[in-house]
């Protein structure tokens, strides 16, 4: 079946066969068989940009959503790739266990999490998803099936966690959880009225805090450059969510959904309507303590289904930049300047702190900050605009997130991510024929496009 797809930024679209065999044996014929020529496994599509988009064949794995154990002593859950981390939580927090990072949606698979090896706000303080998966099966080009951890065929796991996909298909993966006291974040909400500020909050307070994330305003300029919220937060404790709610701390809040509807006229999202927004979003939000329930905190957005469709029929790019700490203020006024500059708006952006970097061969993050902004997209305009930060990013040791990316160069790529030649050597002998591609590891050149 063919099918227009994307990401989550709706761009770009291409038209793809869709595949959606669960059972193992018919995932082997499907590559043995040669039904195409080269294949991407899908999750749920959160990825903004082509990660998960080929146009000779996309494999969903959607269906393969079923949970194998979970042994509620020690927090060890063992599930198929296809199960979502919303299903993770609504089995295991009632039950006192919660993922041990997450990222700022639930509506991702298992699978998706270890191909993107995913990282939340709590980076600084407990690494990626890939540092908690123990284990998981991976089929390969010739329809074998490997077994990876950080012990076995760790050059594989370290690969696959990070790869995007381009190493095999995940089957099953067994994650150690983390124990939490209760399904509420005790928030301590801090106003910064500029990226100096910010900054130095985050360094005061990087040891205090389990979780931490800036909201910045970047439209302001000047003095104002950077305003931002800064959400600081801790798991609560049992008796505080007893005191202060009076309700059971495992009780998970009964939330109505709103959607959009219909994809919005483009001009919805123009410079003026987001100014006004991201000024109200600063002024709202002044400093005090809180008690927010995980969805609240951690998943702010999912509130809105399909909220991607206000970006309109020609969709957006997300463009997540990290810097090394020692750069990273110097890197962030530059490209907050240049997007101010641009006339080019971005809604209210997230600013994180991150950690220590893992074994990962394209995992994303290393020691340092980064900051994700979302553009409409205006065609030439923004491929400019984000080839202007690729630079800004080249000159400070920065680099972009595959699972965000949809612009970036292969000469760029390749100078952000210092171990490609590694990964593609690994590539090489996992999948010598590069079954396993994507429309963006053709871009980006982690195959060789046709
Ligand atoms: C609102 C929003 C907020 C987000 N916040 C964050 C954040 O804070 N931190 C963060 O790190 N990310 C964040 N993301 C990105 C998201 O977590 C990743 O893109 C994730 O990979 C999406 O998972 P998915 O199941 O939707 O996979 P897809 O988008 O469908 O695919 C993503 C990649 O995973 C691969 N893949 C999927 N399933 C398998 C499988 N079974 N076997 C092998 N490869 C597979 C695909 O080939 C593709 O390369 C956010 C996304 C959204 C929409």
């Amino acid at each position: 079946m063919t099918t227009s797809l994307s990401g989550w930024g709706n761009y770009p679209v291409l038209d793809c066969p869709q595949f959606f065999q669960r059972q193992v044996d018919s995932i082997r014929s499907l590559l043995l068989d040669q039904q195409s020529s080269s294949l991407i496994a899908r999750g749920l599509g959160r990825s903004y940009g082509d990660s998960s988009i080929n146009v000779d064949g996309v494999l969903n794995q959607t269906s393969r959503n079923r949970f194998l154990s979970f042994d509620s002593e020690i927090g060890l859950l063992h599930c198929e790739a296809g199960v979502s981390l919303d299903e993770v939580v609504q089995t295991v927090l009632p039950q006192g266990w919660f993922l041990p990072t997450t990222p700022g949606t639930k509506f991702v698979t298992i699978g998706g999490a270890i191909a993107a090896d995913v990282h939340g706000k709590n980076h600084h303080r407990d690494g990626t998803w890939g540092q908690h998966v123990r284990r998981f099966s991976l089929m390969l080009a010739d329809g074998s099936i490997l077994e990876c951890s950080p012990t076995q065929h760790s050059d594989v796991f370290w690969g696959t966690v990070g790869g995007m996909g381009l190493t095999g298909i995940i089957l099953e993966a067994t994650i150690q959880l983390m124990n939490v006291p209760s399904s509420y974040v005790d928030v301590n909400q801090r106003r910064a009225s500029n990226l100096s500020e910010v900054f130095d909050l985050f360094m005061e307070t990087d040891q205090q805090y389990k979780y931490s994330v800036a909201w910045i305003d970047c439209l302001s300029q000047g003095s104002r450059l950077g305003r931002s919220v800064l959400l600081l937060g801790n798991d609560a404790p049992a008796e505080l969510v007893q005191a202060s709610r009076r309700r059971q701390p495992f009780s998970l809040p009964t939330k109505r959904c709103k959607s959009i509807p219909f994809q919005f006229p483009g001009l919805a999202m123009n410079r003026l309507a987001i100014k006004i927004f991201n000024g109200l979003y600063y002024r709202r939000h002044g400093d005090k303590n809180m008690l927010v329930d995980f969805d609240s905190y951690f998943y702010p957005l999912d509130s809105i289904h399909h909220w991607n469709r206000i970006y309109g029929r020609r969709g957006f790019v997300q463009y997540q930049a990290l810097f090394p700490r020692e750069t990273s203020r110097q890197g962030m006024t530059r490209l907050l300047e240049i997007i101010a500059h641009s006339g080019q708006a971005s809604f209210l952006a997230v600013l994180k702190s991150s950690g220590a970097a893992n074994l990962g061969m394209l995992s994303y993050l290393f020691d340092g900050h980064t900051l994700a902004l979302d553009f409409p997209f205006r065609g030439e305009k923004t491929i400019e605009l984000c080839e202007r930060l690729d630079q800004v990013l080249l000159e400070f040791g920065g680099r972009v997130y595959l699972a965000k990316d949809s612009l970036v160069s292969a000469e760029h790529f390749s100078q952000m991510y210092p171990r490609i030649d590694e990964f593609r050597e690994l590539k090489h002998r996992l999948d010598p024929d590069s079954v396993f591609r994507s429309h963006q590891s053709d871009r980006v050149g982690l195959t060789e496009a046709r």
